[in-house]
């Protein structure tokens, strides 16, 4: 015998609920009018197994109050045709609303089940729905459609059999709500019961429910009943008290804890992996883009990165530097102690030294083009921007200017590369001219030569940040001083984009380190070795064989005098120095050296000084290793070459140290900066102004820093 079962379909307008009927029932359905309203009545059926489920498609419905014949129908089709289950179908991609009514289906406490139909566009929108949760939270089946093309209707049919043969089971879970609600709902209906007035087919907690909203169909419903009127009044006693507590009609209370309940579900079965990105991209956004906050949080972050360049690199600096001392002092050893080869000095004093000074400070650079790569792969860089626009707007400048700037922490020659991105010429002049002062990666092996030879460990991160600090500040006052008189307009107003934040991935952050990181490898290996090797020539040539005093004659008295070891030892060191020193201002990088001294002096610097400066030419880091060809000159014991650090604070104090750094930051650019800028500006010009203005700058305030400087340490 086929057994024959009723199921409605319900759920709101255009949730697909026609989709999925048809879907099921096929051809088999019958289209006529609900008696007496003008709503059709849409009737279908399908079989599982040996069962016949005729199906009605409930007119779509957003509610189940007493507001339209829609509503009245489905609600009524519902009470008094029992059917063995409601399938509720909603949009899964608008759960939130949809669910607005299944709640109230779980008010009725009828069997139910839910069908996410539209899961497909719940998918493209990223929410990600915990159906398994779903399902014991409401205590319902779920099953996931899409309607239109038949998805999931099997799925559906198997589980509409499986709850019509055992649908005591599957009645959805009571709505809990809390007291404020549930209070006056179980006082209502106590009375209801207590007073026989739950018609066949209802459900006392359903009715004062409806009471609480003030339903007219209930109301008229209980009135028509015997001594309904003196119940309602009873129960309007609960209601009165309701609206007296919270201030507001019992109806929209209702409303509110049903909203309440949805969201509390929504909250834990809906993982909207694209909205809850965005959630916490906005909430993160409101601290770092914060117009107070958010600048000196991004200060003390670039503050946190370049202590950590610091305390991380330094351990393998140190073993970096071992094993360039102890390659100089293999190549040494094959030549006879003492020995005054012009290859070996090639080799140990101007490759090795030269190469290896710079590239003791890999680990630094790569640990800070690290951090670089995981701010930017963070979506925290593009924040950075935005937040600088309102200040780069105050100078004058566009928000788009902030980002070759940034890149000029790494290198100026992308960042000048960078400025393409800005429309109007004036700004994307401006920025050009003033992106070298952005203290780039270059400089880093100064500052890291430097800064630890001189400063307490407590001040390293302070002066280091001084050092950048003082490059942005002087940065801003030119960018507003060339827009204000040689650049001048308006600004241009634009749109910033805020990417969401993402946590980047190991593949993303090692390839963008790793990119930067060869380019710098690449200077060394190319322009370092030619600079390292030319440098050693004019350091060296021309040689001199007549020299003013006779140095040999002048250290073989001291060594028969009768002084002590420790002090004759000194004595012939520095009899030996200043041979050297003679030796070395006949050469070309003495005699040029010694040429400018006098116009280093107001800066505090010697011709050593300036010969590295003059040697730092083709690429800031180059300084360093003429600093050491400059000082292994002056050496004796080149089998031993000394440790630049430990060299420098012999010669020089804080105060002038401080000074070279300075000069370094804002002096005239790298030989490759200089191309590019007259590559990207097409003139010679503008190339040459940013050249010697920034030199010219360098210069004024560098003599300003060191002699007020000399103030104080003279007071
Ligand atoms: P009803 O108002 O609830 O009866 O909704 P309909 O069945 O008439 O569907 C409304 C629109 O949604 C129609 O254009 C359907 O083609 C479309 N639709 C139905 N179900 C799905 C689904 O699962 N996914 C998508 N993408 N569209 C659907
Ligand atoms: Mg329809």
């Amino acid at each position: 015998m086929e057994k024959k079962y009723k199921i409605v379909l319900a759920g709101n307008p255009n949730s697909g609920k026609t989709s999925v009927f048809n879907a099921l029932t096929g051809a088999r359905q019958h289209v006529g009018n609900y008696p007496g309203v003008t709503v059709e009545e849409i009737i279908g059926s399908f079989k599982v197994g040996d069962c016949k489920i005729n199906v009605t498609d409930l007119p779509g419905t957003y509610s189940l109050t007493a507001n339209s014949p829609e509503e009245l129908i489905a609600r009524n089709v519902i009470i008094t045709e029992k059917p063995e289950v409601v399938v509720n179908v909603v949009d899964a991609s608008n759960l939130e609303r949809n669910l607005f009514l299944t709640v109230q289906f779980m008010e009725l406490g009828v069997p139910m089940i839910l069908v996410l139909n539209m899961i497909d566009n719940a998918r493209d929108k990223g929410i990600e729905i915990n159906i398994d949760r779903l399902e014991k939270l409401f205590g319902t089946r779920v099953v996931c459609t899409v309607g239109n093309k038949s998805e999931g209707i099997n799925e559906l049919k198997k589980v509409i059999g499986e709850v019509v043969l055992e649908k005591e089971k599957h009645t959805s879970k009571k709505v809990n709500y809390s007291d404020e609600l549930t209070i006056p709902i179980q006082g209502v209906s106590k009375l209801l019961v207590e007073n026989n007035l739950v018609p066949e087919g209802y459900k006392a907690d359903w009715l004062a429910i409806k009471l609480l909203e003030k339903d007219k169909e209930i109301i008229e419903l209980i009135e028509s009943l015997e001594s309904g009127k003196k119940v309602l009044e009873q129960a309007n006693v609960f209601i009165a008290k309701l609206e007296d507590d919270v201030d507001e009609p019992s109806e929209i209370v209702v409303t509110e804890h049903r909203y309440g309940f949805i969201s509390g579900a929504c909250r834990e079965v809906v993982n909207t992996s694209l909205q809850k990105r965005r959630d916490v991209s906005e909430a993160i956004d409101s601290i770092v883009t914060h117009r107070i906050f958010g600048i000196p949080l991004f200060l003390g972050l670039m503050y946190v990165v370049f202590y950590l360049t610091f305390t991380i690199g330094n351990p393998f600096m140190e073993w970096i530097q071992y094993g360039f001392d102890w390659l100089g002092g293999f190549v040494s050893s094959w030549w006879p102690a003492g020995s005054e080869s012009d290859l070996k000095s090639l080799l140990v004093d101007g490759i090795i030294a030269g190469v290896g000074g710079v590239l003791v400070f890999l680990p630094n650079i790569t640990f800070l083009f690290l951090a670089i790569a995981i701010l930017e792969g963070t979506g925290y860089m593009a924040r950075v921007a935005f937040i600088m626009d309102r200040l780069m707007n105050k100078i004058g400048l566009h928000g788009k200017s902030f980002i070759p700037m940034l890149i000029g922490f790494g290198c100026s020659v992308p960042a000048i590369m960078g400025t393409r991105t800005l429309n109007l010429k004036r700004d994307r002049m401006t920025t050009m001219l003033v992106v070298p002062l952005m203290s780039c990666g270059a400089r880093i092996p100064i500052y890291a030569l430097i800064i630890p030879a001189f400063f307490s460990k407590q001040l390293e991160a302070p002066v280091m940040f001084s050092i950048y600090l003082i490059g942005i500040i002087v940065a801003i006052l030119c960018a507003k001083l060339l827009r204000s008189t040689l650049f001048k307009g308006e600004n241009e107003p634009f749109v910033m984009e805020l990417p969401p934040y993402r946590i980047p991935t190991f593949k993303s952050i090692g390839i963008h380190m790793w990119g930067r990181t060869v380019v710098y490898l690449q200077k060394a290996g190319t322009l370092l070795l030619a600079a390292s090797v030319i440098f050693w020539i004019l350091g060296n040539y021309p040689k001199k064989d007549k020299l003013t005093r006779d140095y040999a004659g002048e250290i073989v008295k001291v060594e028969q005098s009768k002084v002590p070891q420790d002090e004759k030892k000194a004595k012939i060191q520095s009899i030996r120095n200043e041979k050297k020193a003679e030796l070395l201002s006949y050469t070309c990088t003495g005699w040029v050296g010694h040429a400018i001294e006098p116009a280093l002096k107001p800066m505090g610097f010697d011709w050593k000084i300036g010969t590295a400066l003059i040697g730092a030419f083709p690429a800031k880091e180059l300084f360093v290793s003429q600093m050491g060809i400059v000082f292994a000159l002056g050496d004796i014991d080149q089998e031993n070459p000394v440790s630049l650090r430990e060299e420098l604070p012999k010669h020089y104090n804080g105060l002038q140290a401080y000074c070279i750094m300075l000069f370094c930051l804002l002096s005239a650019p790298c030989i490759a900066t200089f191309a590019v800028t007259k590559r990207e500006s097409n003139s010679w010009f503008w190339a040459l102004f940013q050249l010697l203005g920034l030199t010219v700058l360098a210069y004024l305030v560098t003599t300003i820093v060191y002699q007020v400087g000399l103030l104080f340490m003279t007071v």
